[in-house]
């Protein structure tokens, strides 16, 4: 198996590189934040309960995001591979998908984390707030919050991988083809 952790703040494109890579791959594409829109589309027990989290930009707690994701992880195993997208965003979060992949014989090859400035964050998430029907890109205090979130929750991962040596940086700031070739050549290394 190939494992790879598709890290970046909000807006990064990581959903969008994740499309592309799963193809060219043969991998599943794992987003949390899709899965949590899913249950709130379909109006599941889950999905009320991120919702209340999601509209603010605050993370939905980890033993419930950690859970949907092992449940999601066991009904793939046989696929060549995960890309983890949105997903760890929290140091406990990490923690549980070493020990799920280390259950499954497996581990995470790589971080792949996509460096964009802010300012172009913003930017991008305003612009797909007027199509995407996303509440929580359409108000920029929205999206300035989960901007914070992951510069004090999430952003510690990278020294997680860096620790384990699976950390890799790409710039995400081109057109789609140039990063998806940028993140392709980390793949291709492993
Ligand atoms: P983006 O990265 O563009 O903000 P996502 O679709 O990845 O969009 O996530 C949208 C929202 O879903 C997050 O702001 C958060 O509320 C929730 N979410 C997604 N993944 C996680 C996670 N791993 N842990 C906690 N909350 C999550």
């Amino acid at each position: 198996m190939i494992n790879i952790v598709l890290f970046g703040p909000p807006g990064a494109g990581k959903g969008t590189q994740a499309e592309h890579l799963k193809e060219k791959y043969s991998l599943k594409h794992i987003s949390t934040g899709d899965l949590f829109r899913y249950n709130i589309k379909n109006e599941t027990e889950l999905g009320k309960l991120a919702k209340s989290y999601m509209d603010k930009g605050a993370l939905v707690p980890d033993e419930v995001t950690i859970k949907m994701l092992n449940a999601k992880v066991e009904e793939h195993l046989d696929s060549k591979g995960f890309i983890f997208d949105g997903f760890p965003r929290t140091k406990a979060q990490a923690q549980s998908l070493n020990e799920l992949m280390e259950s499954k014989d497996s581990q995470i090859n790589a971080m792949v984390a996509l460096e964009v400035p802010d300012e172009v964050l913003v930017e991008r998430l305003l612009e797909r707030g007027k199509t995407s029907g996303r509440k929580d890109d359409a108000n920029e205090e929205v999206i300035r919050n989960r901007i914070k979130v992951y510069y004090n929750e999430t952003e510690v991962l990278k020294e997680f991988y860096k620790k384990e040596d699976k950390y890799y940086g790409v710039d995400g700031v081109g057109s789609i083809s140039e990063i998806t070739n940028r993140i392709s050549k980390v793949v291709d290394s492993l």
